[in-house]
């Protein structure tokens, strides 16, 4: 599959994909059912929502401990968990990681910056972007997320977050797991915004900006500080009533889509034929851009706050003449 049918390489070495980000169907008035439904079903639940929906479900069926082990803290369940988390990083951003940057299968084909990651940089922890990453990924990123985890399940065991059950609540249990990756939308932006704020900026998010050509490892790559509210959007329950399934989803649906986010890629090549889209590229313009692209693209909230980049080569020079001044 020849990346130049989809996209052109500009003098600078950056990858321009012809199709421009768009948001879906959604927020149009008069509304368009039949586009509605068509994205709800291949946008929203088939690009990886479903999949992080069945990855909680099995988590929650399979590797979480009953409500009586969770009621009390205790190192042994907290320790399974946070290895389990480990685990589950490990392999997800791994599988990533080795497909695209360490196995190279498909060169710089459909990669936005057309170099690789430094080898070697010493404004990294450890000399490399990759190293740094993983070291923030590993111990900030996912003992904190655990942390959050423990806290919902053990506060859900004890009735300090209200739990509904499946067979008397079907309808809002549902509608509310369904909306779990609105909310998250939502909640980033509002976080991402507030980081975005000078002194905040300089203390925390640089660290998560300093990949500005990033890879699936930066994703999680944030300073403890942002960690912390990043993985904060589980509080939503000390007053939405809900079931711990939601809270799992919730964090486990926030462990993992950075990795297909940052990937640096906008498309992963399957065979000659097929190649499997990733959505990264708005994000990718807000690590080279900064100032565009806060949200993940489903809300148009960038778009109601002025800070949409489509990705079309005149939004582009305007993004470059608006760091200029
Ligand atoms: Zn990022
Ligand atoms: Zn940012």
């Amino acid at each position: 599959m020849d990346d130049t049918d989809f996209g052109v390489r500009d003098a600078r070495g950056q990858w321009v994909p012809f199709r421009r980000i768009t948001y879906p169907p959604v927020f149009i008035w008069p509304p368009r059912l039949a586009g509605i439904w068509r994205w709800f079903w291949r946008d929203y639940l088939l690009s990886w929502n479903l999949f992080y929906a069945f990855v909680a479900l099995g988590v929650w069926l399979w590797l979480t401990p009953d409500r009586d082990t969770l009621s009390e803290l205790r190192p042994g369940w907290i320790a399974f968990l946070l290895l389990r988390n480990v685990a589950l990083v490990a392999v997800f951003f791994g599988v990533w990681h080795g497909w695209l940057y360490w196995q190279k299968r498909q060169g710089t084909a459909f990669k936005f910056n057309g170099k690789w990651p430094e080898g070697r940089n010493a404004r990294f922890f450890g000399g490399t972007q990759l190293r740094e990453n993983l070291a923030l990924t590993f111990l900030s990123g996912v003992p904190i997320w655990t942390a959050y985890e423990v806290l919902a399940l053990w506060a859900f065991a004890n009735g300090f977050f209200a739990t509904f059950s499946w067979a008397d609540h079907p309808v809002y249990l549902t509608a509310l797991f369904m909306a779990v990756p609105l909310f998250r939308e939502l909640h980033f932006y509002a976080v991402h915004r507030l980081i975005h704020w000078p002194p905040l900026y300089r203390r925390i998010h640089r660290t998560h900006h300093k990949n500005t050509n990033p890879g699936p490892w930066s994703g999680l790559a944030m300073h403890p500080g942002e960690h912390l509210l990043y993985f904060s959007g589980v509080l939503i329950h000390l007053v939405v009533p809900a079931h711990p399934l939601h809270a799992l989803y919730q964090l486990i649906h926030a462990g993992l889509t950075p990795a297909a986010g940052h990937t640096g890629f906008d498309r992963v090549v399957l065979d000659d034929e097929r190649a499997m889209q990733t959505h990264a590229y708005a994000h990718y313009l807000h690590h080279k851009h900064f100032e565009c692209n806060y949200a993940d693209g489903t809300i148009p909230l960038d778009r109601w706050f002025g800070s949409f980049c489509d990705g079309s080569p005149e939004a582009i020079a305007a993004m470059r003449n608006w760091r200029k001044r």
